[in-house]
């Protein structure tokens, strides 16, 4: 076998960091290491969807690829203009419907451990994953050649050409990245800099759990949740349910925004939530709660929502955090993707979507024949140039969405459907193709540097 191009090493395994593995399969030349720090590749038990413009991304990974995709979605594949989440003004006696969301395209919806498997199984020969491995550091040495050196928590080490810090909000591979750039900058913006390391709190309080279709059904015979996505808004509280799993169950997104600690540091009593997360926390952002706890913030909703929260039987609790605008996704042969690189708020559904278009656009410029050991940083800054402004947009977007859903803005109520639509068509009414095109006229177009 002939020696190849490169090593790429992604840390962490979840869809941001798969999607890349299975998008640099094309590239038989590059080798690929995943560190995963959990013991086995997992998703949690909850519903992701993926709108039609991060689903085409996904279609170019192949024909049994798109198969395996469709065969766990709950809703079939279209380009027509398709009726796609309905919204509801709950926070009353007697509901009134406000608007039905249509999409060029719809939202597909997923089991996420469903979702997970169809990269898992789809990982090429390539491509070695190394479980119970958590990057604790790297060291990048200042010879363009010369391997990254990868420490794990468990004292072993390893090398690689490039990585990929795919490891999610919490990103150590961030954390170190941005120490390396903070260094090269002006003092003035140092601060700045490091100041980005840490997430932040959203104000966002997420409960999240699935419903047994049969319950609900037994309950309330045809309800729409059964059927189609509803979200069912109120003054500074609302919840989204969707059928997921061929119908079997409902998910349920139901969120709290208090909008005077948007960005502070996470605070337990600040939030409110200490008593929710007492005993149960399995870190200090999630915990498991009560079904009583769940539905508590959508007390007084229309009887419509109550026949959903009555059938609730427990769930979890997630303190919603986002990473800051960053000020490059890349140093060197380092950069940053998906959560770790713009956590954002969960209201346009396009966190999961946007690290698979981060992914895919950063393969597309890595797999580029032109790129070799030396150009990596080249390579990498053409991704930063071409991801970091879209994501940071969607996130703005996101953020708008979530206080429109929890009335939070003077938007009056008949407005509020087209101002969201407007606001959210990027998903369904643009393409990714675009910026891969120029990602690659950038590669090829010696005149491009790197500042
Ligand atoms: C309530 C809620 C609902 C959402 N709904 C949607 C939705 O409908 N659609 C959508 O597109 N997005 C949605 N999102 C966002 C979406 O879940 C994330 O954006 C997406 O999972 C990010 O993927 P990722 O691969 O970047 O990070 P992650 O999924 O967080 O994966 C990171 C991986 O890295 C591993 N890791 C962490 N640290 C290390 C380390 N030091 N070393 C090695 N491995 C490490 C972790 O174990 C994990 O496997 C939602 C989010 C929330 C909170």
């Amino acid at each position: 076998m002939p020696s190849p191009r490169f090593r790429v090493a992604i840390c962490g395994g979840g869809v941001g960091g798969l999607t890349l593995a299975v998008s640099l399969s094309r590239y038989p030349d590059i080798v690929v290491d995943v560190y995963e720090a959990a013991q086995s590749f997992r998703e949690v038990g909850a519903g992701v969807g993926i709108w039609p413009r991060s689903f085409k991304v996904l279609q170019k990974l192949g024909p049994d690829f798109e198969q395996q995709i469709l065969h766990y979605s709950s809703s079939g594949w279209t380009e027509e203009f398709v009726p796609s989440i309905k919204y509801r003004k709950s926070d009353q006696v007697i509901g009134t419907e406000l608007f039905m969301l249509m999409t060029k395209g719809e939202l597909m919806r997923f089991h996420r451990a469903h979702f997970h498997g169809v990269f898992l199984s789809h990982l090429p020969p390539s491509c070695t994953t190394h479980n119970a491995k958590r990057l604790k550091s790297y060291i990048q040495p200042c010879s363009k050649t010369s391997p990254i050196t990868l420490a794990f928590t468990d004292g072993s080490t390893a090398t690689c050409d490039i990585l990929i810090g795919a490891d999610g909000i919490k990103s150590a591979v961030r954390s170190f990245m941005l120490r390396e750039l903070a260094e090269v900058v002006n003092p003035h913006a140092k601060q700045s800099v490091l100041s980005c390391i840490n997430p932040v709190w959203s104000g966002v309080t997420a409960y999240r759990t699935l419903i047994r279709a049969d319950k609900l059904r037994a309950r309330c015979p045809g309800h729409r949740a059964l059927l189609e996505p509803v979200q069912y808004l109120g003054k500074d509280a609302f919840f989204l349910v969707y059928p997921i799993s061929h119908g079997q169950y409902v998910n349920f997104a139901g969120f709290t925004l208090q909008a005077d600690l948007v960005d502070t540091a996470y605070e337990a009593d600040a939030a409110n939530l200490r008593p929710s997360f007492k005993g149960k926390a399995n870190n200090e952002w999630v915990g498991e709660i009560t079904a009583e706890q769940v539905i508590r913030p959508f007390k007084g909703f229309e009887g419509d929502a109550q026949s959903i929260l009555k059938c609730v039987e427990g769930g979890t609790i997630w303190a919603v955090h986002t990473v800051k605008t960053l000020p490059a996704t890349n140093f060197g042969r380092v950069a940053l993707l998906g959560d770790a690189a713009h956590a954002m708020m969960p209201f346009q559904g396009a966190g999961a979507g946007q690290s698979i278009e981060d992914a895919y656009l950063l393969a597309t410029v890595l797999g580029h024949k032109s790129t070799t050991l030396e150009t990596i940083p080249r390579a990498l800054a053409i991704y930063d140039k071409l991801r970091r402004p879209f994501s940071t947009d969607v996130a703005l977007r996101s953020r708008l969405n979530g206080q429109i859903c929890a009335l939070q803005t003077n938007i009056p109520l008949h407005k509020v459907g087209d101002t969201m639509t407007k606001n959210w068509e990027w998903a369904w009414l643009t393409e990714l193709d675009d910026d891969l095109e120029e990602a690659v006229r950038l590669v090829e177009d010696r005149s491009f540097n790197v500042i």
